[in-house]
């Protein structure tokens, strides 16, 4: 089905309209028309090619917010009007352990990501969320609980996802120390998310400008990760620290501040890390460990748990052709603290004023 879309057509080229053919649904599959789309750092990293692996054109985008608009014969989880969402995943080999567990985005295929992935019947690149519409197979498509604002909802789809889940398998709850490192998209979700589960939160900053914001979003303590007196005091004060940091950096300032048997969760960079000296990890048993995302029925008790709680990402709504002032603004993390693209401004290309 022919549709349109914002893509990067190259690593240094502002993302553009675009016209493209969504693949056409099958038995099993919804048809949903997007109405609001999060800007994920991973979808600045993979819009500039920073990973290596974009093919252009691309079409990023995964956190997506809709409403169904058509269904396949076979389907049974969703009807034509249903407010739905889809994240960063939508399918997975569904036969694997792993599957089976509902840990589809730990699939032993590996998962078929929302953006450049493969389809698994065609191979044909998957186009994500900036988009006026997307055909993803019912498993993956997640129910948004009534009472959760529509058009702020999206980031829970990657940003709440990926901090939800560390939070769940280091089973956080009254009285936890947790750590978060870079209060951005992930971290804002984190500090609201290990707050309503009853745990102390500590955010980690490199400048004290998002201090008052901080508490305001329910954090306890403010760590300046800049000063070293202040995390020299914080030694050993925490039960589970989640990195949010987008890009490489040292593990040592942070290692040191966890207790025994303390975890240092890294969500946030994809790809080689700065020094880790293994001394506070043999001393004080702690662990280095790695998240990615969640699996569809975490992903779903997630939004479940945000509509009980009455949690929302704090978000700059914009049109889609400001994306491009965004993603500028998002490499400064110049941003309060996630944009999201209302899905009523795309028009189709003839539509759009020249330039
Ligand atoms: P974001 O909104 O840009 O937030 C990142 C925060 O990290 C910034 O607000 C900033 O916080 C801090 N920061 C930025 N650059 C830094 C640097 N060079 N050194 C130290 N701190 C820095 O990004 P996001 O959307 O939260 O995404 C964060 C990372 O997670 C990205 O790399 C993204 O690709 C990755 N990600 C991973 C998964 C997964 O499954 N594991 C899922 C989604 C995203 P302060 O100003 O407070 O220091
Ligand atoms: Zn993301």
């Amino acid at each position: 089905m022919k549709t349109y879309a914002f893509a990067a057509t190259s690593a240094d080229e502002p993302l553009a309209p675009f016209s493209f053919d969504r693949r056409d649904p099958r038995a099993n599959d919804v048809v949903i028309e997007i109405l609001y789309c999060g800007v994920c750092h991973s979808d600045l990293h993979t819009a500039r090619n920073d990973w290596g692996w974009t093919n252009y054109p691309i079409i990023v985008g995964h956190e997506i917010v809709g409403r169904v608009i058509n269904v396949g014969s076979d389907v049974t989880r969703h009807a034509i009007g249903d407010h739905v969402a889809v994240g960063t995943m939508v399918d997975s080999c569904q036969r694997c352990d792993q599957c089976r567990k509902g840990e589809e985005q730990l699939c032993r295929e590996g998962n078929t990501q929302t953006f450049a992935g493969a389809d698994r019947i065609t191979g044909a690149p998957t186009w994500g969320g900036y988009a006026k519409n997307i055909v993803v197979r019912e498993e993956f498509v997640l129910r948004v609980p009534t009472g959760l604002d529509l058009a702020k909802a999206g980031p829970l789809l990657c940003a709440g996802a990926t901090t939800y889940s560390p939070l769940r398998t280091w089973n956080i709850g009254p009285g936890s120390r947790v750590g978060v490192i870079g209060m951005g998209g992930l971290g804002h979700m984190a500090i609201k998310l290990a707050s309503a589960m009853g745990a102390v939160v500590t955010v980690m900053s490199r400048t004290s400008e998002k201090e008052a914001d901080a508490t305001e979003l329910g954090a306890d303590a403010f760590l300046l990760s800049s000063d070293p007196e202040a995390m020299k005091a914080a030694a050993s004060s925490f039960d589970l620290i989640i990195d949010t940091v987008p890009a490489k950096h040292d593990l040592d300032p942070y290692t040191t501040l966890l207790d025994v048997d303390g975890t240092l969760c890294i969500v946030g960079q994809i790809g080689p890390l700065g020094d880790m000296n293994s001394i506070p990890l043999l001393l004080g048993r702690r662990r280095v460990a790695g998240s990615a995302i969640a699996g569809i029925t975490q992903t779903q008790e997630m939004l479940d748990f945000c509509a009980r709680k009455n949690i929302l990402p704090e978000v700059e709504m914009i049109r889609m052709d400001q994306i491009n002032e965004a993603f500028e603004r998002l490499e400064k993390s110049d941003v309060r603290y996630r944009f999201v693209i209302d899905m009523a401004s795309l028009n189709q290309p003839e539509q759009t004023p020249a330039g």
